[in-house]
């Protein structure tokens, strides 16, 4: 498997090295013989190349069977024309990456507020409130005048289908429960597209029970009760916002891995931002980056009918639970090591087989 690794910009280069530490004890470990690739993105990369994804990096992308992108510092990128690209959402649109899959969940021995619980968040990636990714050419949020603003959400049928259908086949595989997030009390003509089409996707699935909640209403409901969901869809902006506060619920934003999956191709990426406050300090938590390319081994090992991968997929999940449980993990966590510490534990606890299930 060959696998190119973009670190990125603030704590993304240490939560990378984490994870390429510990990817290649686990494909030591379970003979996966992964070959690592790894390019600049971001700010490196637009000093050394004027462009934050330089020309030619997308097709090292397409010939590899996988990414993993560390966070990037999207806020600083503000000109296309000068070579200030959007890494995540150059990804995403350039290989159609459609569904957002953001697993939440808490872990044995860890003080939890708000009980335990396992979910996934299914989030579109490709249109909604994205002014960058919504339009053919050109850019969805207008200057009218100086004061004026308009900022264009697009929803399309094809959309809400592809990402219906995905959240519906890992709710099957799962506890068979799917909530459909959205405003459609308000956005009457767009999220009511969104909650029909799922509502119909979803009759297709039989055994699955199915029902909505309002984005507003849903803050309240997935702090107060988080285990009573499941598989949660949502359009873009709502599943980027929801993601975070359900990373956060299960411990830490820290926590939050996340892959983006096409028909074709899959990129690995933190739930995350750069966090330029913690970077360079060794504190940042490197599991969102790990528990991200466990993902993306399973996603592998399924495509290719390899069980190996997926049996490694799990490992890591294994190790990364049972590390938390001793401690072993950043302070944001309740533990006391630094990132290349967290990391190194996990890679041990690998290497050891006492994460093999
Ligand atoms: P952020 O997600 O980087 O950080 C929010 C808070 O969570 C901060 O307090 C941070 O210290 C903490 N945090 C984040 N990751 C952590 C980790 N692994 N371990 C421990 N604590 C962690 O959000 P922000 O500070 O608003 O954004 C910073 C930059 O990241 C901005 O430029 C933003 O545009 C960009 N961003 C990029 C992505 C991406 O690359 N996919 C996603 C979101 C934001």
């Amino acid at each position: 498997m060959r696998i190119v690794l973009l670190p990125g910009d603030g704590i993304g280069p240490e939560i990378a090295a984490a994870t390429h530490n510990v990817l290649r004890a686990a494909s030591e470990r379970f003979q996966l013989n992964v070959q690592i690739e790894e390019h600049a993105v971001g700010h490196a990369s637009l000093q050394k190349f004027g462009a934050t994804v330089r020309p030619g990096l997308l097709e090292i992308v397409r010939n590899a069977d996988g990414l993993i992108l560390g966070p990037t510092a999207t806020a600083d990128f503000k000109d296309e024309g000068s070579g200030e690209i959007n890494p995540s959402k150059y990804f995403r649109k350039n290989l159609d990456l459609f569904a957002n899959l953001r697993p939440a969940r808490t872990y044995p021995g860890m003080r939890n507020a708000f009980g335990t619980f396992d979910l996934v968040v299914v989030r579109e990636n490709t249109e909604g409130f994205y002014a960058d990714r919504n339009m053919e050419q050109g850019n969805s949020e207008l200057l009218v005048t100086p004061d004026v603003v308009v900022s264009l959400r697009r929803i399309t049928r094809h959309c809400c289908e592809r990402i219906a259908h995905a959240a519906c086949k890992l709710a099957t595989k799962r506890r068979k429960h799917l909530t459909i997030v959205h405003k459609a009390n308000v956005l009457k003509i767009g999220d009511g597209m969104f909650l029909d089409i799922c509502r119909e996707i979803a009759r297709g699935y039989p055994g699955l029970a199915v029902d909505d909640i309002l984005v507003d209403a849903m803050m309240a409901h997935v702090v107060r009760q988080p285990d009573r969901f499941d598989v949660i869809v949502a359009t873009n902006m709502f599943g980027d916002i929801l993601s975070d506060l359900t990373a956060e619920l299960s411990g830490s934003l820290g926590l939050g891995g996340s892959l983006n999956v096409g028909a074709e191709h899959a990129m690995a990426q933190a739930a995350h931002g750069s966090a330029p406050d913690i970077a360079g300090q060794d504190v940042a938590n490197p599991i969102s980056l790990i528990l991200s390319t466990a993902l993306l081994l399973a996603w592998h090992g399924e495509r290719r009918g390899d069980a190996k991968f997926e049996t490694a997929a799990a490992a890591i999940e294994s190790a990364v639970a049972i590390a938390m449980q001793q401690g072993q993990a950043t302070k944001d966590v309740g533990g006391h090591l630094g990132t290349v510490a967290a990391g190194r534990a996990i890679a041990e606890i690998l290497q050891s087989g006492t994460a093999m299930r």
